[in-house]
């Protein structure tokens, strides 16, 4: 193992605290610094799953009647801000043209790499903050509704599983039906990938992970983040550490900083000098308290929401909504959803506060940005997670510390290094 150093990790969501956690085990001194408490924003309003099925990232649609449905605004799993488009239109056009299947594939290969350690790096935390409580190990359902998407769905998963070992069980309307009382409407069929766990309170998982990481001594900070630089030595500061990190009520040094500040990131590696392919992906859930409660979560696969048991009631989760990051929420596809959601398992009145609204960190190539930036030393990435950041925190974390220890690596950490961008 390498040289134990000092590391600030900013950032306590689930990629930030594992990141700390691991650390941590390997000896470092590690400061965790958060606006708020740990796994209090995008790590607690996603849909629940570790998605150990998720091999493949979400390509960005390709065919002529998608992408006019999207433009149109006609369905309810993508809404897009006009104003938003200017700053988007270079990372999406690179999405876009990644998205081609044979580009798609081969990012999927060095995708699946990291979605193979899903559970696995999950399950030791778990075990380690003794949070059995919250898991479901039951695996979840894409329900689909017409025919046609069933079969598609169905010649998927066979290749997923021909591919890449992904288990599932195909269920006729009959078997879902039979699987999912809670169900009202006639479904065409469902995939259950078995794999999968779920979460019945993602952000309080991470914060049993931050209370671990606590309790073993390490430090947290709630404090905003405003800037961070490279110390210069100054006369009588000469055991001054290499980085600064100013908050709004004081500074940190250290010799290394990691920035996990999932879609908040990007504005500080701007601020750095680096011009990354980033961009988000926001998204809404509701509550609702609900009498017949559904067995397992289900994606409706061909309207594009979520709905999961979890320990608030039903949680709804929409789609993609591009637009910028601090814009005013716009919870359309709540509402579109809302109706469908009802119409399928018959939800109660939702609870009365506004929406949840967040955003997933994303990247052009769908790939996270993990590991040293190429023109810093001492300042390490770990952000760009995407749609399955809550399933990839743990590896992420593992995968980080073990690069800043300099240990041999699980993972072979090249397709996911930030200098894949140039310096
Ligand atoms: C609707 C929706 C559904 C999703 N469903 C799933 C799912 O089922 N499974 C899955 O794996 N993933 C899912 N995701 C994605 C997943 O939630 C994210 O990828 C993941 O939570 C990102 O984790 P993170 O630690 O990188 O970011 P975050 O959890 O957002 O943590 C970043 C932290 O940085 C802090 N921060 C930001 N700026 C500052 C500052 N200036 N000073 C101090 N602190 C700061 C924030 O307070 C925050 O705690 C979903 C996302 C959405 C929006």
């Amino acid at each position: 193992m390498g040289k134990k150093t000092s590391v600030i990790v900013l950032g306590a969501g689930i990629v930030g605290t594992c990141t700390a956690l691991h650390l941590q085990q390997r000896g470092h001194e590690v400061v965790l610094i958060d606006k708020g408490d740990p796994g209090q924003e995008t790590s607690y309003g996603n849909s629940c799953l570790i998605q150990q099925e998720s091999v493949e990232p979400y390509a960005f649609p390709r065919s002529f009647s998608a992408l006019a449905r999207m433009a149109l605004g006609l369905g309810a799993d993508v809404h897009w801000h006009a104003n938003a488009i200017p700053s988007l239109a270079k990372p999406l056009w690179q999405y876009y043209q990644n998205s081609a299947p044979a580009k798609h594939e081969a990012i999927t290969q060095k995708y699946s790499r990291l979605i193979a350690h899903a559970t696995s790096e999950h399950a030791s935390l778990i075990a380690a903050t003794a949070s059995e409580d919250l898991i479901q190990r039951e695996g979840f359902r894409f329900v689909y509704r017409s025919q046609a998407a069933f079969a598609e769905g169905v010649a998927r998963a066979h290749r997923l599983q021909r591919d890449y070992g992904v288990r599932h069980a195909v269920l006729s309307g009959d078997q879902l039906a039979a699987a999912e009382p809670a169900l009202q409407q006639e479904m065409a069929g469902a995939i259950h990938w078995l794999d999968p766990w779920k979460v019945n309170a993602p952000g309080e998982l991470v914060q049993r992970y931050a209370n671990l990481f606590a309790s073993n001594g390490g430090e947290i900070v709630k404090e905003q983040v405003l800037c961070l630089g490279q110390n210069t030595t100054r006369p009588g500061h000469s055991n001054s550490k290499g980085w600064q990190v100013d908050t709004d009520k004081g500074k940190f040094e250290a010799e290394q900083v990691v920035i996990a500040m999932g879609p908040w990131s990007h504005d500080f590696v701007k601020r750095m000098g680096y011009d990354l392919p980033l961009f988000i992906k926001r998204g809404y859930h509701q509550h609702f308290q609900q009498p017949k409660n559904l067995n397992l979560a289900m994606l409706d696969a061909e309207k594009g929401f979520v709905l999961i048991p979890t320990k608030y009631g039903i949680r709804l989760t929409t789609g993609a909504e591009f637009a910028h990051i601090n814009a005013a929420p716009t919870p359309i596809q709540l509402q579109k959803t809302q109706k469908l959601a009802l119409a399928l398992i018959g939800l109660s009145e939702p609870e009365p506060k506004p929406p949840w609204m967040g955003s997933r960190p994303c990247t052009a190539d769908m790939l996270p940005i993990m590991g040293p930036a190429p023109a810093h030393q001492g300042l390490w990435f770990n952000f760009g997670h995407g749609h399955q950041g809550f399933t990839l925190g743990p590896m992420a974390g593992r995968l980080m510390a073990e690069m800043i220890s300099g240990e041999p690596t699980f993972v072979e950490p090249v397709p996911y290094l930030p200098a894949r961008f140039g310096g």
